[in-house]
């Protein structure tokens, strides 16, 4: 069998200390899983989390250390952060209870749902999907995978971004509203979850806009930070 053009290479992630790459399937994330964050957005921060998409194609790899150029996308005035724990699936499966999901773990990392917020706004009013806002080329940076096996379970901790060194979103991970073993019980009762796949699991409050030239150090207890530079 032969394909009429090469195709599109496969995105992975470097994973720390492990000398091979985690290739991404599918990228899942969770809007409004953090009150604070549901409140500046105009939410309650009473209703339940929810998902939406972005392409594998919009993640940009960071290896630790390094500081990786991320372009300004077009189309937008307001270039939004939003800091997230990233759960890499490391196994195959639909309708796991929530006191197996942490089977499904692989690891995790540090990623940033980069958001063009005016466009959102437009198409929330609007009542239409978000693909334009959410899923544009290079919007999905992610830092180094670091294995469960290396970091236990992450149920609390630190996760913050600084930009030019100005610290912008501070919160824990115990603040999220549907745990992680909750997005995973919540998800694959939608989809079949497969390796490779990665879970943005929603930003806590202190989101904000961005310009070119600035520096983003995006951090969460226990995993490699994540730097990247807006050109
Ligand atoms: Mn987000």
């Amino acid at each position: 069998m032969s394909y009429i053009f090469t195709p599109a290479r496969i995105t992975s992630i470097p994973i720390h200390g492990v000398d091979a790459r985690f290739p991404v399937h599918r990228v899942f994330c969770v809007g409004q899983n953090y009150s604070l964050h549901a409140q500046e957005m105009g939410a309650s921060g009473r209703e339940d989390p929810f998902f939406f998409m972005k392409p594998a194609s919009s993640v940009v790899p960071v290896t630790a250390g390094t500081v990786s150029t991320v372009p300004y996308p077009g189309d937008t005035q307001s270039l939004h952060h939003e800091v997230e724990l990233v759960v890499a699936i490391g196994q195959r499966g639909a309708n796991i209870g929530p006191e197996q999901a942490m089977d499904f773990v692989y690891g995790y990392a540090v990623g940033i749902d980069l958001t063009r917020r005016d466009l959102q706004s437009v198409l929330k009013s609007q009542g239409r999907p978000w693909e334009i806002a959410k899923g544009f080329e290079a919007s999905a940076p992610v830092g180094s995978i670091s294995p469960k096996t290396r970091t236990g379970q992450l149920a609390q901790g630190n996760i913050c971004l600084a930009v030019d060194g100005i610290m912008r979103q501070t919160g824990n991970l115990d603040q999220m509203i549907w745990s992680v073993e909750g997005i995973i019980h919540h998800l694959s009762r939608h989809w079949t979850l497969t390796p490779g796949d990665l879970v943005f699991t929603g930003t806590p409050a202190g989101v904000g806009a961005v310009a070119r030239g600035n520096h983003l150090l995006a951090t969460i207890d226990g995993l490699d930070a994540l730097q990247i530079q807006l050109v």
